[in-house]
């Protein structure tokens, strides 16, 4: 039986990259929980791969070995076709770069997810409607990205990753395009999420500041997680 008391369960989880001859050593053993509601800041330096371990919680990417289980679900068992419904349902990503489609307004953005349910055109207005609204950008939801700040495309974009309703939100330096103010908006928007509505959120930065608005920090360092695999 898996215990339900955590919402992810890495079990020895190992990752490596091979280019060429060499290969990199992401993660070797990696075991780590995360409970239901938590809210993560993990730090690291550049290429320690932080990416790396939220494609494994994403659903993205899998592990060379190990198990990553979510809600009692083993996800890295998962074929291509069961982990496109599996995220769908219980997982939104924000980037650092939005990461919007230019040629579609903020409404339609925030709509795509819904694509894939098989909900009526008009309770998928509502939901988009809903979305905008908590993410406080409902009045711009004919604008086009372009027509749009930094801040405001990153509303919209969390607003579209909340739409479907997902237990979990994976985020990417979501302000590391921002100015100050603007990230502590949208962090404080992000603790809103996790506090009022319940998401559990895994945030990478490197900003400590920005890591602070989380409940706890998660330094994935060389001697931590991390080992450079010797050339083959
Ligand atoms: P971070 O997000 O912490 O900057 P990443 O997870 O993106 O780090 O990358 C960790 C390491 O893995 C880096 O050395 C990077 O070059 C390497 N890496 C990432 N993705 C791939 C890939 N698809 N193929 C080969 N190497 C990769
Ligand atoms: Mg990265």
């Amino acid at each position: 039986m898996t215990d339900q008391a955590s919402l992810y369960q890495l079990r020895d989880l190992s990752k490596t990259y091979s280019r060429g001859k060499e290969s990199i050593t992401i993660f070797k053993n990696l075991t780590m929980d995360i409970p239901h509601g938590d809210f993560i800041a993990i730090m690291g330096p550049s290429g320690s791969g932080k990416t790396t371990l939220l494609n494994q919680l994403g659903g993205i990417d899998k592990p060379n070995t190990g198990e990553v289980s979510c809600d009692g679900e083993r996800i890295d068992r998962m074929n291509q076709g069961q982990l496109s419904k599996w995220r769908a349902a219980n997982v939104g990503f924000i980037f650092q770069f939005y990461n919007l489609m230019p040629t579609l307004s903020a409404a339609q953005n925030v709509e795509l997810p819904l694509l894939l349910t098989n909900l009526s055109g008009k309770e998928r207005k509502n939901r988009v409607q809903t979305a905008l609204e908590i993410v406080g950008i409902a009045d711009r939801s004919r604008h086009k990205p372009r027509q749009l700040s930094g801040g405001q495309q990153q509303r919209v974009a969390i607003a579209r990753a909340i739409v479907a309703d997902p237990k979990v939100l994976l985020a990417d330096e979501p302000t590391g395009d921002l100015d100050r103010a603007t990230a502590d908006e949208i962090l404080g928007m992000l603790q809103q999420l996790n506090s009022e509505l319940g998401k559990t959120i895994v945030m990478v930065t490197h900003d400590p500041s920005a890591a602070k608005y989380a409940k706890r920090e998660l330094f994935l360092d060389k001697g931590e997680f991390i080992e450079r695999g010797s050339a083959s």
